[in-house]
């Protein structure tokens, strides 16, 4: 058995296939082609958006929202999550200011926020971690007290809706990562979803080394174009989002019935949510009782992911020391049990039964 916390989801291939063609057809593989015009378009009417820029990868979109933002300074942000969330503010030249998390969300703790504000701090850039929607209302309101720029790192959340909206309407940039091991991916990818024509315009030549057109150099630019070979996936992908989703709830409701009652946390997701249901984490009383879990499972060809440890406020380069109780007690306890498409009931129960076994000793 080789079961993985995650697995990338292939559509038909035949359907990839009849992307491939048309691309041969056109004979065009990059730079701004109809695939990726195509991917842009589907995505804003999926999600019903109105701006959005398709790039390279999800890292790379948080860059480019700091860079047009021209985010300088502090960055207030959360110890809990994936790397790429601190190491882009580090990237773009800012110091992350790590700020708490709610124990039960798992998101920034907003009641933190405001005594980690500084006069050089210029915006929070936080998660909404496993999918699971930040407290968006409160985040507003600090940004537009003390004049901070917000940016979401939505890697996780591509199919959430809060109070009926997609997750990335809020804030005034949201990044998506289109990444293999996401729910929807196209293999590599990521966008920004952005609130006005000419912040999207100004991004679409950032994109494309700062080229306004095809000689005429507008700005300073990177390369963060993506490929028609890559929109092709998206596009296909996008047809399965829904029966996505959908798996994946059927499988975390199997986990739910299987580990009620036991001596594990779960994430609490926010009031008002669509949940994507885009990783099932458990949080275990003890380290021991993880540690035991997931070698009983490598045993058994499980291979459970330990996301998100370590805590990003424990990072060796960062220069400033911020203790986070919450987020490293998190962190040392969390589990994400395998969850993908076509993980068999046989397969849920089977984890399922190890951690029972686990629990009890
Ligand atoms: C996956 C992920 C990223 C990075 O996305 P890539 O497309 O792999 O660059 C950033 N932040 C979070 C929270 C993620 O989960």
């Amino acid at each position: 058995m080789n079961i993985t916390v995650s697995k990338p989801f292939l559509p038909p291939l035949e359907r990839y296939l009849s992307y491939l063609k048309l691309i041969w057809e056109k004979e065009w593989l990059t730079n701004n082609g109809p695939m990726v015009r195509e991917f842009e378009a589907r995505l804003k009417e999926y999600l019903n958006l109105d701006y959005i820029v398709y790039v390279s990868n999800g890292t790379i979109a948080l860059q480019l929202a700091l860079k047009i933002l021209n985010i300088k300074g502090e960055v207030i942000t959360s110890p809990f999550s994936f790397i790429a969330t601190t190491s882009a503010i580090l990237w773009e030249g800012c110091e992350p200011q790590m700020v708490d998390i709610f124990s039960d969300t798992l998101n920034i703790n907003t009641s933190l926020i405001e005594e980690a504000i500084t006069d050089r701090t210029s915006a929070i850039l936080v998660p909404h971690i496993f999918g699971n929607p930040c407290d968006v209302q409160k985040i507003e309101e600090i940004g537009k007290k003390y004049r901070l720029k917000i940016i979401y790192d939505g890697a996780q959340a591509f199919g959430t809706y809060y109070d009926n909206r997609s997750i990335f309407a809020y804030g005034d940039i949201a990044t998506i990562s289109f990444h293999a091991t996401k729910l929807f991916h196209t293999v590599e990818g990521g966008a920004l979803v952005v609130r006005s024509k000419e912040i999207e315009r100004k991004l679409r030549m950032m994109r494309n080394f700062g080229f306004a057109d095809e000689y005429a150099i507008c700005g300073l630019g990177i390369n963060a174009k993506n490929s028609e070979l890559h929109a092709a996936m998206g596009l296909c992908n996008l047809f399965h989002v829904k029966d996505i989703i959908n798996e994946r709830k059927r499988i975390s409701e199997r986990y739910d019935k299987n580990l009620e009652g036991l001596p594990i946390k779960k994430q609490k997701i926010a009031e008002g949510t669509q949940y994507n249901y885009s990783y099932y984490p458990v949080i275990f009383p003890e380290k021991d009782v993880l540690e035991w879990t997931v070698s009983q499972c490598q045993k058994m060809g499980i291979f459970p992911k330990r996301y998100f440890y370590p805590s990003l406020n424990q990072l060796s380069f960062l220069k400033k020391r911020t203790f986070c109780p919450v987020s490293e007690y998190i962190a040392e306890r969390i589990l994400c049990l395998p969850m993908y498409n076509n993980l068999s009931v046989s397969t849920v129960d089977l984890i399922s039964e190890i951690v029972i076994n686990a629990l009890r000793g």
